[in-house]
């Protein structure tokens, strides 16, 4: 055992003792303190999206850092946040009107919960009830785990779980079933908010929907006046083929949440932006009618200063031309995969890439995870199999020569594995 005090996320310690200190990260790669080269197959968590240190966004944390560190966000204001709102409006979808800051993609959809909530109430209707998606993942804290899919993660603290409205997963050919489950639910005139992960359930197992269903569900919430919350904190900035999931589906939510690749993964910082209509139902001479809701680093400088430098790569810069070079580099990797056959539902969303290990155990504890993840990190090769399904996430300046050389490497870590 180590002699370490630190506890970390979503990691049994009985089962993993030794972790690689990791000592500078450059583009799409890490190094440790023994010298040995990572290639970050899972973005870190899926929050860098350009690469890691990008010089303009190093820049602008360093030159902030000069400036202004950290102030109270109430009350007061900042170039930098401000600056952050008025190109995160250029950049979303056209209706978003107001931008509120957390820190967290746990905190952004906390917010967006309370903003429906703090909406109905405010015009004075009694709607309360929150649907969202079988198997979603929205967070970590008690709210956010409530909107989320129960199951082992969260069985301790079920008790403290509020009651959501779960929708069926729009499976392909099934959509029927969750589109009418979803309509039943709105018919009653109680629910406040639909919450879904656009596109792509990523925790859930990197489950895919195409956009049509989603235009579906957010037509049928439009119909019944639900408010729809997209929860792209995992899919904003590209990782989807474009810079938001919702566009594909060519409509724009009443709340959308970001953290992730809002700063491109360099810092944290999250944002819940909202329609003019939720914004208006806050606005009084009413104390009591004001948006509860703050966390101590809202809208750190620092942070934003990091925000606008990448919104403003996002504006100057081809993101989408690099994107798209990760799709196909993805896609032959997909095929080589395919012809292993020990793959099965191989499946690709813009920068996503995922596949069932065949005749794994689905179950999120099943240890050809661990093992698998083990074999690949001796090979250099940072990834993170949820549960059996095995998938790849790199940062949008990884070179086809090196996501060849992880496909190369999964090949041989799972015969490893296997055998
Ligand atoms: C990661 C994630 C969150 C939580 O974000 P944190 O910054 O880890 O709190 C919420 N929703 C989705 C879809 C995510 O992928």
């Amino acid at each position: 055992m180590t002699s370490s005090p630190v506890w970390h996320p979503f990691t049994q310690h009985g089962l993993e003792q030794q972790f690689p200190e990791i000592v500078r990260s450059e583009g799409a790669w890490l190094e440790t303190r023994d010298g040995q080269r990572i290639f970050d197959g899972i973005s870190s968590w899926w929050v860098i999206t350009h690469r890691h240190r990008h010089p303009k966004i190093i820049e602008a944390i360093r030159n902030q850092a000069e400036r202004l560190d950290q102030v109270i966000f109430a009350g007061l204001t900042h170039e930098p946040a401000e600056a952050t709102a008025r190109a995160l409006l250029d950049m979303v979808p056209a209706g978003l009107a107001h931008v509120f800051f957390s820190d967290s993609g746990s905190t952004a959809v906390e917010v967006g919960l309370k903003m429906a909530l703090g909406y109905w109430r405010n015009i004075g209707q009694s709607r309360t009830r929150v649907l969202a998606l079988e198997h979603a993942y929205h967070g970590d804290t008690v709210g956010t785990m409530s909107a989320g899919a129960r199951g082992v993660f969260n069985a301790p603290y079920e008790p403290l779980l509020f009651d959501v409205g779960r929708i069926p997963f729009p499976l392909a050919g099934r959509q029927q079933d969750t589109f009418d489950a979803l309509e039943a639910e709105c018919r009653t005139g109680a629910v406040a908010a639909f919450i879904c992960e656009p596109l792509v359930l990523g925790a859930g197992g990197m489950l895919l929907y195409d956009a049509a269903t989603l235009q579906e569900m957010q037509r049928i919430c439009a119909a019944y006046g639900v408010l729809f919350i997209a929860d792209e904190v995992m899919t904003g900035f590209g990782r989807t083929g474009t810079a938001f999931a919702c566009e594909q589906a060519g409509f724009t939510p009443d709340i959308l949440c970001l953290a992730k690749g809002l700063t491109g993964g360099s810092i944290p910082l999250a944002v819940t932006l909202c329609t003019s209509a939720i914004f208006q139902a806050h606005l009084s001479e009413d104390r009591a009618r004001m948006f509860f809701h703050s966390s101590s680093f809202t809208a750190n400088p620092i942070a934003c200063a990091a925000a606008v430098a990448n919104l403003t790569i996002w504006r100057d810069e081809p993101v989408l031309d690099r994107v798209k070079k990760i799709a196909e580099a993805q896609e032959r990797g997909l095929a080589a995969l395919e012809a292993t056959e020990r793959f099965e539902n191989l499946r690709r969303l813009g920068t996503i890439a995922a596949a069932e290990i065949k005749g794994g155990d689905s179950g999120y504890l099943n240890d050809i995870s661990l093992r698998l993840r083990a074999a690949l990190l001796r090979r250099g090769v940072l990834l993170r199999p949820l549960g059996n399904t095995l998938y790849v996430m790199p940062p949008y300046c990884a070179t086809d020569d090196d996501l060849d050389a992880v496909y190369a490497h999964i090949e041989d870590a799972i015969d490893e594995v296997g055998r």
